[in-house]
């Protein structure tokens, strides 16, 4: 079983990614179990047609957990996706990581934390240790950033590849980075970009991913891109981006920069 997470800035395309890595990933024959491990609970919702599945948190707090099975939190999206939300506080009240501790307690209980591939779609500019949790504890194996060239995004994608590289110095700990994902946003030379950040941190750029209508048009439709547009240019990215993933073996311990070298390498890069 291949446990990964897909960690990256806020609104840089964590779920759109996770949600088609998953059908494309269901669509080729395997199991997949998607966690959404984000309070907006919104990670599941194109593979489930546009329903809001019920969150852990939620069914914790209302049933207790000791009264759950696992037809309560697992949802069967398309192409079969096995579905999760996490869940967690309305924003400002409690800890947010407080719903994934839960869920992975809950799903370890309930033995339903299997499948071929499991995808955890993460945030990733939080700087609660909450969102560190599935590395920490050793459920994310492989992780993968997802960027798009814009400094912000990459300065958070910096951040998650100090925690790998930090949890990583501990005995036990079998997180590793599996590679930078490139969610285009259309600036002039992003991916070139996006190869070389992910090079200097001691990793690859395993996908570019082109900013493309027929997402948002998917989107509307409430589906994924793999099942509105199976044909487009789109779908073949993501399927593309699955296949990488799955038979991905290279993974690393990453050299993130400090604050300076960064801030010197956005410099060096407008300046190209
Ligand atoms: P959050 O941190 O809030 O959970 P996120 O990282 O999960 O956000 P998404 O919700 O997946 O981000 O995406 C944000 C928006 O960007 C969505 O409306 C989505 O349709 C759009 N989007 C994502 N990727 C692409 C793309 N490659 N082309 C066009 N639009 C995209
Ligand atoms: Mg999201």
């Amino acid at each position: 079983m291949k446990q990964i997470a897909l960690y990256g800035k806020g609104g840089i395309g964590k779920s759109t990614t996770s949600a088609n890595l998953s059908a494309a990933l269901a669509k080729s024959g395997l199991e997949i179990l998607q966690i959404g491990c984000d309070p907006k609970h919104d990670s599941t919702r194109m593979l489930m047609h546009g329903t809001w599945i019920p969150t852990v948190l939620d069914l914790i707090r209302e049933r207790g957990d000791a009264n759950l099975t696992v037809d309560d939190v697992v949802y069967p999206g398309f192409s079969g996706v096995r579905c999760v939300e996490a869940g967690g506080p309305e924003p400002g009240i409690g800890c947010a990581g407080r719903g994934i501790i839960a869920t992975f307690q809950l799903l370890e209980r309930l033995g339903a934390l299997d499948g071929d591939v499991i995808v955890y779609d993460v945030l990733g500019d939080v700087v609660c240790g909450g969102f560190a949790m599935p590395m920490r504890e050793n459920y994310a194996e492989e992780v993968y950033l997802v960027t798009s060239g814009e400094l912000m995004s990459i300065y958070a994608a910096n951040n998650i590849a100090k925690a790998i590289a930090r949890l990583s110095k501990r005995v036990r700990n079998g997180c590793r980075l599996g590679g930078v994902i490139c969610n285009a946003k259309n600036i002039e030379g992003e991916r070139d970009l996006v190869e070389e950040f992910a090079r200097r941190i001691n990793s690859s750029l395993i996908a570019y991913i082109p900013r493309d209508r027929i997402v948002q048009l998917a989107e509307l439709n409430k589906q994924t891109v793999i099942e509105y547009a199976p044909d487009s240019a789109q779908a073949d990215v993501y399927r593309q981006l699955a296949d990488e993933i799955y038979r991905n073996t290279r993974t690393s311990i990453p050299t993130p920069f400090d604050m300076d070298e960064l801030e010197a390498f956005a410099l060096e890069s407008v300046q190209v």
